[in-house]
């Protein structure tokens, strides 16, 4: 990994979660990085550049009390709840 991609990964995570910042408002939710497209393998991976925050309610497993859809679990209604992968990147890049 190089330097100015581990710099943007932290730029990302600081950034916090995407998903929260759709359904809340809030930016700043600590989370964890989230590769784009990683369900597709590892072949197909995107590099660093192409990452996200997530908090664990929106990356790994749903949270019913909280209301977060995780991606990992349920792609699809996370995509159509806070917007595709690719749109939560732009917003991602957008703002940091
Ligand atoms: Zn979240
Ligand atoms: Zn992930």
């Amino acid at each position: 990994m190089k330097k100015a991609e581990r710099e943007h990964v932290n730029r990302v995570a600081e950034l916090g979660c995407v998903a929260c910042y759709v359904q809340s408002g809030e930016w700043f939710t600590p989370g964890e990085i989230h590769h784009i497209r990683e369900g597709q393998g590892a072949a197909q991976r995107a590099g660093w550049l192409e990452v996200i925050c997530l908090c664990v309610g929106h990356h790994r497993h749903n949270d019913k009390v909280a209301k977060k859809i995780a991606v990992h679990a349920a792609y699809k209604t996370f995509a159509a709840t806070y917007g595709d992968e690719r749109e939560l990147l732009a917003l991602t890049l957008n703002n940091i």
